[in-house]
């Protein structure tokens, strides 16, 4: 849907794994403004799916309660424009449901998960490059960000990214504080990879 480059774009925002202050592997409670203002930054920037990720069965049901609260009735009467934001949204338990959604969606298409971290990993790319690489690539495929709750996603899901991309700083680099929200590095990201120029 977006014009500039031709894939298939999710963004995953994660309760589970993440780590807290100590370090230590938790699950985090899903907050009502990640729902409404990540689902706007992705209806803004032409992203075609938003998962919310819970292993937690209430925090499913009440999020679920949420999006549809928002995307029916009365809403959609009032606030058509925010019932279409959520209408991109949906509530799953795991990160591979996510996976083998999108690939049931898009058959054919290769899957790639990108993630953005505050801090400093070895390999990361910068949002030009990864910005640049998508543009170019011929084949269409299916581009997954995701993101993280809590004090930022466990090392234990390493393993499923393919793309770790670099912190977003401010103009005091890594020198700087740069532990924004959720949301406001949601949408710095979106804007530096589909942005308009
Ligand atoms: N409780 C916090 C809140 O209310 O948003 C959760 C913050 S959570 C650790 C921050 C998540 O946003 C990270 O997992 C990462 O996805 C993203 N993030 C935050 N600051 C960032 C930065 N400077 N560069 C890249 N990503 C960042």
């Amino acid at each position: 849907v977006n014009s500039r480059q031709p894939h298939k774009t999710a963004v995953v925002l994660l309760h589970h794994p993440v780590t807290n202050r100590e370090g230590a592997l938790v699950t985090t409670a899903v907050t009502n403004m990640d729902i409404h203002d990540i689902s706007r930054s992705v209806r803004t920037y032409e992203v075609d799916h938003y998962y919310l990720v819970t292993p937690v069965l209430e925090q499913q049901s009440l999020t679920r309660r949420i999006l549809t609260h928002w995307a029916g009735g009365r809403c959609l009467e009032w606030h058509p424009d925010r019932a279409e934001a959520l209408s991109r949204a949906r509530c799953v338990s795991t990160f591979e449901e996510v996976k083998t959604e999108l690939i049931e969606m898009y058959p054919g298409r290769s899957l790639e998960v990108a993630m953005p971290d505050a801090r400093e990993i070895p390999g990361q790319k910068t949002y030009a490059e990864v910005r640049a690489a998508w543009e170019q690539e011929r084949n269409a495929g299916i581009k997954v960000l995701v993101l993280g709750t809590g004090w930022g996603l466990s090392p234990a899901f390493h393993s499923e990214v393919h793309t770790f991309l670099g912190p977003i700083y401010g103009p005091l680099g890594r020198e700087g504080y740069n532990h924004l929200s959720v949301r406001a590095a949601a949408a710095v990201i979106l804007d530096r990879l589909f942005g308009a120029l």
